[in-house]
């Protein structure tokens, strides 16, 4: 048991990085597995809580060596310091809506509900949006097309329309899938020869939850699939709600037909949350979790945290495992020093290097690669978008930037700032990404 564990946290190891591991990982011991099950002990709730958001379906793909023929493995959490009354009701809540959704076939995350999703401007539009096609299924806005950058709360949203679906509606047939998902189905029925159950399956529901449709992109079969999908589903006036990273111009390599059929209901976006709405949140976040959270931690975290509503949510949970760990209250020093790899100090100028390690992360390279003297061309792009950010964030000379970026000299790095300013005008997903890492980076 020792050593297939030990070779289990190895590979997670890998997979999210040491940091992580470090942090989440490393205290989990590994109880058994027995009957497709794993249990796992951890020191308190929110390592279940962080491991489950973060990294879902890590554990028992890992320990699939350790199952009999293949079977998926059930993962079960063992806390082990003493659970408050509180939670435990709150879990049980959780477990019987779960039961439920799972007992109707609906595959929805139970936390995901519009009593626990905060309100703001910034998605007043599609929350009031999602509230009708919730009420009138079919009837409202049809579909419903829901568009905004990572981790402001898509999935959260239309969840919550299935959540309040299954609940009003007892006989309506709900399912929530991903683009991916959908896209897996489609190859698999094809080489099954299966198409007629796959066509039964989708084109008899009441309402159709699609995530993250940008995965289709390129994807003919599966667009074709998903537009006669669309089509049946719409004439008999059921009800489908479709999310995605951009609004549907901007969905590359996708059919006129399936585009129009996008376009044919209301689109609503949802924006990064202004400061009130990213307080409620935490508010929110802490109330429900019950973390004990001083209000000026709250501030200090709503200020601090620029990028989306995972990562505030991240560091929160961080700051309740440490605090439940070490048995300290949270305070502004702890939030200051446990979320330092985060969080970056007002009187710290930007750095060269802190925006070329921002720009690898995105483009998931390593940093030392960037600065490499090597000429491939997917180093090319993120190398002339860390000269550019450069430039515009931080006060350093055309050399110093050019030194960071593997050792080119000024005109290099004009070349690249001029480059990448006509990209950014020219390319409109480009230019978005572009305002994307800016506004993170910006102090
Ligand atoms: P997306 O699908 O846009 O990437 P998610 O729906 O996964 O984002 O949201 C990320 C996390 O932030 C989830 O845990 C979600 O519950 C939370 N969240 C997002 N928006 C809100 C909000 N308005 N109120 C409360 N929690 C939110
Ligand atoms: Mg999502």
């Amino acid at each position: 048991m020792k050593e297939i564990w030990e070779k289990a946290q190895e590979i997670i190891r890998e997979r999210v990085g040491e940091h992580f591991y470090e942090l989440w990982f490393h205290p989990v011991e590994l109880v058994q597995v027995k009957d497709g099950q794993v249990l796992l002990d951890i020191p308190n709730r929110f390592f279940k809580e962080w491991i489950e958001d973060n990294y879902p379906g890590l554990v028992a793909e890992v320990l699939k060596p350790a199952a009999q023929d293949g079977e998926e493995l059930k993962v079960k959490y063992r806390i082990s310091e003493k659970q408050d009354p509180a939670a435990k009701k709150m879990d049980t809540l959780l477990e019987t809506r779960k039961t439920r959704l799972a007992s109707r076939g609906v595959y929805l995350n139970p936390k995901y509900i519009f009593k626990n999703l905060v309100v703001g401007q910034s998605n007043q539009f599609a929350h009031a949006a999602a509230i009708a096609v919730s009420e009138n299924p079919g009837r409202a806005y049809n579909p419903l097309f829901v568009y905004g950058g990572t981790g402001l709360g898509k999935t959260h949203l239309i969840s919550a329309i299935g959540n309040e679906v299954v609940d009003r509606f007892r006989n309506f047939h709900v399912f929530y899938v991903t683009s991916e998902q959908f896209t897996n189905e489609v190859v698999h029925a094809v080489r099954h020869g299966k198409t007629e159950e796959l066509k039964a399956k989708y084109r008899n529901l009441d309402l159709i939850l699609i995530d993250d449709v940008q995965f289709i992109e390129n994807k003919t079969a599966t667009q074709e699939e998903l537009f006669h999908t669309l089509n049946t589903l719409y004439e008999a006036q059921k009800q489908i709600v479709i999310s995605s990273d951009r609004p549907p111009r901007e969905i590359r390599n996708v059919t006129d037909r399936l585009r129009s059929r996008f376009n044919m209901g209301l689109i609503a976006d949802v924006q990064p949350p202004e400061l009130e709405t990213k307080i409620a949140i935490i508010q929110k976040k802490a109330e429900v979790e019950r973390i004990p959270m001083p209000q000026e931690v709250i501030e200090f975290l709503a200020r601090k945290i620029k990028s989306n509503i995972r990562d505030l949510e991240g560091c929160l949970i961080r700051l309740a495992a440490h605090s439940s760990l070490t048995g300290a209250p949270i305070d502004r020093d702890m939030a200051r020093e446990i979320l330092k790899d985060i969080i970056s100090e007002d009187d710290k100028p930007l750095t060269v290097e802190a925006v070329a390690k921002a720009v690898a992360e995105h483009y998931g390279i390593k940093l030392s690669d960037m600065r490499a003297r090597k000429r491939t061309k997917d180093i090319a792009i993120p190398r002339q978008v860390a000269m550019y950010l450069a430039r515009e964030l931080t006060g350093a000379s055309l050399s110093e930037i050019g030194k960071i970026v593997g050792g080119k000299d000024h005109a290099t790095v004009i070349y690249a700032c001029k480059q990448i300013t006509e990209k950014r005008n020219s390319d409109e997903n480009f230019g978005r990404m572009i305002e994307g890492l800016l506004n993170r980076l910006k102090p």
